[in-house]
């Protein structure tokens, strides 16, 4: 007889990325559903961001995203998708992101304590020095 596993469900919103890929495909599948034209996503190292989207339609995803807990990319993501509909974080943006994300103020802040507590905070910080010299 066949040896059955069963691996435990994960806990909702907790889940991580499977790979690159997996990141790569939410984002294409969140811009269809948010109505944008679907990006084109480089995932690479970056010293002061989570994520950035440029207006020609690329969206470059930190690789540290992959280390963190699903529901904080997808926020990452969201965020830089409703950049091409309100390029500010005014009330447009906000009234989009209520919509597409109920709980994105959840997940920002716990991406932010995240962030508090890597090496993502202190090359901010060091940005922001140089910066003002
Ligand atoms: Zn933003």
């Amino acid at each position: 007889m066949k040896k059955v596993t069963v691996q435990p469900p994960l806990p909702t919103g907790r889940e991580c990325w499977l790979d690159a890929e997996d990141m790569r495909w939410a984002a294409k599948h969140w811009a269809v559903r948010i109505g944008v034209k679907v990006p084109i996503v480089v995932i690479r190292q970056m010293r002061t961001k989570w994520a950035s989207m440029s207006l020609g339609g690329r969206m470059t995803l930190n690789t540290d995203l992959l280390t963190l807990p699903k529901d904080l990319g997808e926020f990452v993501i969201v965020h830089e998708l409703v950049h091409l509909l309100a390029p500010n974080h005014g009330k447009v943006f906000k009234s989009f992101m209520h919509a597409y994300l109920p709980d994105w103020q959840g997940r920002e802040k716990a991406l932010r304590q995240r962030e508090r507590a890597s090496l993502l905070a202190i090359n901010k910080q060091a940005n922001a020095r140089s910066r003002d010299r």
